[in-house]
């Protein structure tokens, strides 16, 4: 895969979301085809999703959001876990219902399944029309009737301007090869986009009205071109967009001067998501994270220093091979530490052609299921404390979604937390609030000066 492109895709206007509830309505004269797009997993899948949305609009497809509604359903999908194949099977089978229904026309099958073995058995089986990787995704464009995009690369092509918040692909797969993870294989080595390419996209973004840029990769910390590392692209971006945060980082990777730099930024969210996965060295060295736990411990105490307001989350993987109790009250001893806001705690799932797959020595379900209890109650129990202290602080919120049919709109601070208010304010707007509870995942509030002051939480304390 090359990473300069050559000609640039001409594309004929911004693609607009036009995801009418029912069957579409013809939106595109003379057209009338249509097409549903369902995307599994990570930001990434969202970004790309994004882009072939593109592609279908440009090529005059009305989005519509049910399944029976479209001639086209293109499956983004996700292989990081089993069950995410499964799921996606799920979706398969009830596809080929409505196709014998006679209600559908094609299917296409794109995203990490779409790169690895086992979608060859679900093209025969499902016989779907279309399977594409992730490399390969400009391929839709000429499934869908525009001209070939072969020669360029994927990350040149526009992103989705216009809207509030947009991700920016800087890098695309991974140099690692931690023994549990599909990724490298379905996503290939690392690239990095080069720093020009970034900044003229975030300036096209941002004079297109976007107010929050998310920088997009799997190690994204892990960028670095013609001498330059991830910090330097970071300080470029947030000079010039009006909000900045970035996912998904990796501890190796991850520079003091970047934690640093998160703190005292002004346009920097507050926010670092850096996932440790355990918290025995003995695992991450069975893992090949490449870091000890005390390495990913300093690096925590430099952000909390950095940015003591701020918001950290991580993921953790439980019930890994050869997992021990010692190992698992390891995890419990740096979750406590670390005193996370958040995090993803996975139970271990084996994919084909990793090394965990074949390392025997598995953990059986329910010590797996216990000690992913253990974790989930240890994080939430530091985040509730930790969101507490927000509490009767007034905050400065981007509007992320706008309210639902309750009113209720989901904000976020400068320093990453989510805050749930009523507002009628438009998603990419500031509010300022007042946060008047919290619960171990949320923060609830109301606006300054406003009658809605009893916005009871949903669920939460
Ligand atoms: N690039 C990111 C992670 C991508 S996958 C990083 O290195 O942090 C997202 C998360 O899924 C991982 O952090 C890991 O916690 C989890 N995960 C990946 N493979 C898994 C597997 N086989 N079983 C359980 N969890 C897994
Ligand atoms: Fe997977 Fe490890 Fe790469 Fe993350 S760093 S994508 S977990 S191989």
């Amino acid at each position: 895969m090359s990473e300069t492109s050559t000609t640039p895709v001409r594309l004929t206007r911004k693609p607009e979301r036009r995801t009418p509830p029912g069957p579409a309505t013809g939106t595109v004269p003379g057209s009338g085809k249509t097409a549903c797009i369902r995307t599994f997993g990570c930001q990434m899948n969202v970004h790309d999703s994004d882009r072939m949305r593109r592609m279908i609009l440009d090529a005059g497809y009305a989005e519509v959001t049910r399944y029976e509604d479209a001639d086209l359903v293109i499956l983004n999908t996700c292989y990081v876990r089993e069950n995410a194949v499964d799921r996606v099977r799920g979706h398969l089978g009830e596809l080929t219902r409505l196709r014998r229904e006679g209600r559908l026309k094609k299917v296409a099958l794109t995203g990490c399944i779409g790169a690895a073995e086992e979608s060859e058995t679900l093209r025969h089986q499902f016989g779907i029309d279309l399977v594409l990787g992730t490399h390969n995704t400009y391929e839709l464009a000429e499934f869908v009737g525009l001209p070939t995009m072969e020669e360029t690369y994927t990350p040149e092509l526009p992103g989705t301007g216009g809207e509030h918040s947009a991700f920016v692909t800087i890098m695309t797969g991974c140099n690692y090869g931690c023994s549990y993870c599909v990724v490298p294989m379905v996503r290939g080595r690392m690239v990095c986009r080069s720093k020009e390419s970034i900044l003229s996209e975030v300036d096209r973004l941002v004079e297109g009205g976007t107010g929050y840029v998310t920088l997009l990769g799997q190690t994204v910390d892990a960028w670095r071109r013609d001498g330059e590392r991830f910090c330097d692209l970071l300080e470029a971006v947030a000079e010039r967009a009006p909000r900045v945060s970035f996912t998904t980082s990796h501890p190796s990777n991850m520079e003091d001067r970047t934690l640093w730099a998160i703190g005292s930024r002004d346009t920097i969210v507050k926010r670092l998501h850096l996932p440790v996965q355990s918290g025995s060295d003995r695992m991450l060295k069975i893992m090949h994270r490449g870091y000890k736990a005390e390495r990913y411990r300093r690096k925590i105490g430099v952000f909390r220093d950095a940015a003591p307001e701020g918001t950290l989350s991580t993921d953790i993987i439980v019930g890994h091979p050869g997992e021990t109790e010692e190992d698992h009250e390891a995890t419990l001893g740096l979750v406590e530490d670390c005193s996370f806001d958040s995090a993803y705690v996975f139970k271990f799932s084996p994919r084909d052609g990793t090394e965990a797959a074949t390392l025997g020595e598995p953990v059986a379900p329910e010590v797996s299921q216990r000690r992913f209890v253990e974790v989930l109650r240890g994080i939430e129990g530091n985040a509730f404390k930790r969101n507490s202290r927000k509490v009767g602080s007034v905050e400065e919120l981007y509007v992320r979604h706008g309210a639902n049919e309750d009113g209720r709109a989901i904000g976020e601070t400068w320093t990453g937390h989510a805050v749930h208010l009523k507002t009628e304010a438009n998603p990419g707007e500031y509010v300022r609030a007042t946060i008047e509870s919290a619960g171990p995942h949320a923060l609830y509030g109301s606006l300054c000066g406003s009658p809605y002051g009893d916005l009871a939480p949903y669920g939460d304390v």
